[in-house]
């Protein structure tokens, strides 16, 4: 008899040594983003929701590993779990 049990994926923790403020979405981006980091998805690494054309985006460099674009919710969650405000 096989049963099958559903078990969540677990969470992926990445280490990161900086993120901060990048520039707006918009078509160069998504063009820099394509061809210089080959990664095709064009939005938050964190949560995977897509940018929209003017909307902030946040740069993350992990301690391994290539910079990774952040929308600005998960920049200001991830910055307030770390305790961080320089504002
Ligand atoms: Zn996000």
């Amino acid at each position: 008899m096989r049963i099958v049990k559903h078990i969540p994926a677990r969470d992926v923790v990445t280490e990161f040594k900086v993120i901060a403020p990048f520039l707006a979405w918009d078509k160069m981006l998504r063009t820099a983003k394509e061809e210089y980091h080959r990664d095709k998805f064009p939005g938050c690494w964190r949560c995977r929701r897509e940018f929209v054309d003017g909307e902030m985006t946040w740069l993350g460099q992990p301690v391994r590993g290539g910079n990774k674009l952040f929308c600005e919710a998960c920049a200001r969650a991830v910055r307030e779990l770390e305790g961080e405000d320089d504002e």
